[in-house]
C-alpha cells in the first residue's frame, strides 16, 4: 500500500465591507428584509449600466498588498454567464484573464509544529455576489423564494496554488488569511454570516514525487470546523476509491454539515461553458502605480509585524505575542491595558490566561466583555502597587464580570484590602517558633518547605497578607535564628 498525500488548493470569496454595492449606489447589510436592498441595477432593469465603486478598487488593491501579490497595471471586468434564480443578469460580472492581482504569498505558522509555512495567491479577482434562495418544502406546495439583497456585493475571490499538504494546514492558513483581511478591514471575515466563504480543492497522490491527481471541488464551507472536517471527508473517501480500483472523476461536490459527507453537485464544467466575454459596460482600466504606492503606505501593521513588535518592544516571550496578535481584537485590547497600567508582561499574562478564558467560556466578543482595558489596567496597576494580593485580584476579577463593576467599587464593597505589613511580623514569628521541625529542614537546604510557611499565613489572613512582605520576613527571620 502507498502512503497517499493529499493536494490542497483553497478559493476563497471574501465581501468587502463598503457602504454601497460593486456597481450600485445600493446599501448592503446583513440580516435586512429582504429585496429591500436591491435597486433598479440590481434587479437588472432594462437600459440601467453598472458603475464601479471605487472604494471597491480601493480596498481590493490594498487586500492585494496585504497578500503580498503584484497588482496589474491594467485591469478589466468580464461576464460569466450562468442561468439561476439569483442572478437577474443571467450573468455575474466577474474578472477573467486580467486579474487585478497575482503572484501573491502568505506565511502561516501551525501552533505547536515547528518552523513557518508558505502558500502561493495564484490570483486575485473582484466580482459581484449572486443572491440569496431560500426553499421551503411545505407538503402542499413547494416554493422557492429569492432575496436579491446580497446581489451586486463586491468580493475579491482569492485563489491558491495548491501548496496545501493537509486539513491542518488548509485551517492554519486560512484563519491567517482571515487575519489579514481583518487587520487590514476590508473585509468582517464573518462565516457564519457569509462574508468570508471558501471552497477547498481536493486531489490525493501515491506520494508527495507522483504528479498531481484529479481533483474535487467541494462547496458549502460555512466554519473553519466545516472545511477541516470536509477536507478529511474527501481524502479518505478518494482514497477509498482509488484503493478499490476505482477512478476520482473531476467533479464539484457539496458539504453537508450534519450528514458529515460530501455529495455530488455536478461534474465539472469547463470556462467554456461560462460564454465569458469582456464586459461591454466596463472598459478596461488603468491602475495607476502612484495610486497603489498610496495605498501601500497607508497600510496599518499586519500581524506579522506587530507579533515581532511585541517581542521587542514589550519583551514578551514569542508565544505571547503569538497570542496577542492572532485577532485584531486581542491586539487592540491587549495594546489598550498596557497604555493604562504601563506593565506589557502583567497585561499579557491576564489577557491570555483569564480574559480569553472567559470569552471563549461566555462565547462572547472580546469588544463586548465588560471587564474593559480601563478596568483591568486598573486591576492591574493595585496588584503593582501591592494594594492586593494576586489571589484577591482574582476575586475582584470574577466581581468585574459577573456584576459589572468599577475595580475601585468593588473593593470598597468587599473590603478587598491588602493586609498592614505591620501586622505580619508576629504572624511570621509565631509560626516558625511553633514550627522548628520544618525550619531545620529548610537549614538543611529544603528550600521548599518556605511554602508550608507562606501557606500557612495565607490561609489565616484570607489571603490578605502581602507575599513579598511575607517572603521576605520567612528570609529574614531564617537569617536572624542562624546568627
Ligand atoms: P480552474 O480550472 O478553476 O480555472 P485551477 O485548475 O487553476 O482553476 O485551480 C483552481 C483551484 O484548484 C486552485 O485553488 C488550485 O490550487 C486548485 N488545484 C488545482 N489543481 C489541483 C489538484 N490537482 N489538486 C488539488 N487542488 C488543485
Ligand atoms: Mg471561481
Amino acid at each position: 500500500m502507498s502512503a497517499w498525500e493529499a493536494v490542497i488548493g483553497l478559493e476563497i470569496h471574501s465581501q468587502l465591507k463598503t457602504k454601497t454595492k460593486i456597481f450600485a449606489t445600493d446599501p448592503y447589510q446583513y440580516g435586512e428584509l429582504a429585496n429591500t436592498q436591491a435597486g433598479p441595477v440590481t434587479l437588472a432593469l432594462p437600459g440601467v449600466l453598472p458603475v464601479l465603486n471605487q472604494e471597491v478598487l480601493d480596498l481590493a488593491i490594498l487586500a492585494g498588498l496585504a497578500l503580498n501579490c503584484k497588482i496589474a497595471e491594467i485591469t478589466k471586468f468580464d461576464r460569466k454567464h450562468y442561468f439561476y434564480p439569483d442572478l437577474p443578469k443571467a450573468y455575474q460580472i466577474s474578472q477573467y484573464d486580467m486579474p487585478y492581482a497575482v503572484d501573491g504569498r502568505v506565511e502561516y505558522a501551525i501552533p505547536k509544529t515547528q518552523g513557518e509555512h508558505l502558500v502561493r495567491i495564484h490570483r486575485i479577482h473582484m466580482e459581484e455576489d449572486a443572491g440569496k434562495l431560500l426553499h421551503s418544502h411545505h407538503p402542499d406546495m413547494q416554493v422557492s423564494y429569492v432575496d436579491l439583497n446580497r446581489a451586486g456585493v463586491p468580493l475579491i475571490e482569492i485563489v491558491t496554488e495548491p501548496d496545501l499538504r493537509t486539513s491542518t494546514e488548509a485551517y492554519y492558513f486560512l484563519a491567517t488569511l482571515r487575519n489579514i483581511l481583518r487587520y487590514v478591514s476590508v473585509t468582517d471575515g464573518n462565516m457564519e454570516e457569509g462574508s468570508l466563504r471558501c471552497d477547498a480543492n481536493v486531489s490525493v497522490r501515491p506520494g508527495p514525487d507522483a504528479p498531481f491527481g484529479t481533483r474535487v471541488e467541494i462547496k458549502n464551507l460555512n466554519s473553519f470546523r466545516a472545511v477541516q472536517a470536509a477536507i478529511d471527508y474527501e481524502i479518505e473517501r478518494q482514497i477509498d476509491v482509488l484503493e478499490s480500483g476505482g477512478q476520482v472523476i473531476q467533479s464539484t461536490v457539496l458539504w453537508d454539515a450534519d450528514a458529515r459527507v460530501t455529495r455530488l453537485m455536478r461534474t465539472k464544467e469547463d470556462a467554456e461553458d461560462y460564454r465569458y466575454f469582456p464586459e461591454p459596460d466596463l472598459p478596461p482600466f488603468y491602475i495607476a502605480p502612484a495610486k497603489v504606492k498610496k495605498i501601500a503606505n497607508s497600510m496599518p501593521e499586519l500581524p506579522d509585524a506587530k507579533r515581532k513588535r511585541y517581542e521587542a518592544e514589550y519583551q514578551l516571550p514569542p508565544y505571547d505575542a503569538a497570542v496577542l496578535t492572532q485577532e485584531k481584537e486581542i491586539a487592540e485590547y491587549f495594546e489598550a491595558t498596557v497604555k493604562v497600567c504601563g506593565d506589557p508582561k502583567k497585561s499579557s499574562n491576564w489577557v491570555k490566561d483569564e480574559v480569553l478564558g472567559v470569552i471563549n467560556k461566555q462565547d462572547i466578543a472580546l469588544t463586548d466583555f465588560v471587564c474593559t482595558p480601563a478596568r483591568l489596567g486598573r486591576l492591574i496597576q493595585l496588584i503593582a502597587s501591592g494594594d492586593l494580593t494576586s489571589k484577591m485580584a482574582k476575586q475582584v476579577f470574577e466581581h468585574i464580570y459577573t456584576d459589572d463593576m468599577d475595580v475601585d467599587a468593588i473593593i470598597q464593597k468587599h473590603g478587598y484590602k491588602q493586609m498592614d505589613n505591620a501586622e505580619l511580623p508576629a504572624l511570621v514569628n509565631k509560626l516558625m517558633a511553633a514550627h522548628p521541625d520544618n525550619v531545620t529542614k529548610i537549614k538543611g537546604g529544603n528550600e521548599r518547605v518556605k511554602g508550608f510557611f507562606v501557606g500557612q499565613i495565607m490561609k489565616a489572613t484570607r489571603g490578605q497578607a502581602n507575599p513579598g512582605e511575607l517572603n521576605r520576613l520567612i528570609d529574614e527571620w531564617l537569617q536572624k535564628s542562624t546568627s
